[in-house]
């Protein structure tokens, strides 16, 4: 059904110019897809958006817990040759990924460079979302889905960023440290729209905005 709708009618984005290496066929018969990878392209070509990933790539000794008042320009530099179609994490779609929590339908991405050698470079998005992102023809239902699955990739970019260039691979270090005294990929998600959607699951309500610390929306 969805991939005979002429996004055009409510989506004025430029096309996507980052694929994450998944094949234009599968983002072009999704949507929500499609809106989220256009979406993520502005973003990561966005000098001004950019600099909420600087003490993503600052190196952990360097971290003094404050959001740094300038990006030195070696890191700018850095960060636009990191968002490049050669330089991103390939994004895979995958179900069996998110077997081995307790809700599967309940975590939306995951980076395991951490705990994988072979996934340094992989971020994986839950095929359910995005299966499930199909089923609605609505651009409102369709918008929504694009928003989760555009929080999705910028906080799993922020676990993959933070390990690379933060941590320089280094396994055994983790956040919260300095400016990120959240873990990673939240940081980047408060950082960019001020508040936070991903990180819920059993204990927690099925769905929570938070906006500095306080709860603002839940169900
Ligand atoms: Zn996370």
């Amino acid at each position: 059904m969805s991939n005979t709708i002429d996004i055009g009618n409510f989506c004025d984005l430029p096309l996507y110019n980052l694929t994450f290496k998944l094949d234009t066929t599968v983002i072009d018969s999704c949507p929500p897809l499609n809106i989220a990878l256009r979406s993520t392209s502005t973003i990561l070509s966005n000098e001004h958006l950019l600099t909420n990933f600087a003490t993503h790539f600052l190196p952990f000794k360097e971290h003094d817990g404050r959001f740094p008042s300038s990006v030195p320009s070696y890191l700018m530099e850095k960060m636009k040759m990191t968002f490049t179609n050669a330089n991103v994490p390939t994004i895979i779609l995958s179900s069996e990924e998110f077997l081995d929590v307790p809700i599967t339908c309940a975590i939306y991405g995951s980076y395991k460079g951490r705990q994988r050698e072979n996934d340094v470079n992989i971020i994986y998005l839950n095929k359910e979302l995005i299966d499930c992102s199909k089923l609605s023809d609505l651009p409102q239902d369709i918008i929504k889905y694009a928003s989760i699955i555009l929080f999705t990739i910028l906080h799993e970019l922020g676990h993959w960023t933070f390990h690379h260039f933060s941590c320089a691979l280094d396994h055994d270090l983790a956040t919260p440290k300095g400016v990120l005294m959240e873990e990673a990929g939240e940081a980047v998600e408060f950082l960019m729209f001020g508040f936070k959607i991903q990180h819920y699951g059993p204990q927690e309500p099925k769905y929570m905005v938070t906006y500095g610390g306080l709860v603002i929306d839940k169900y």
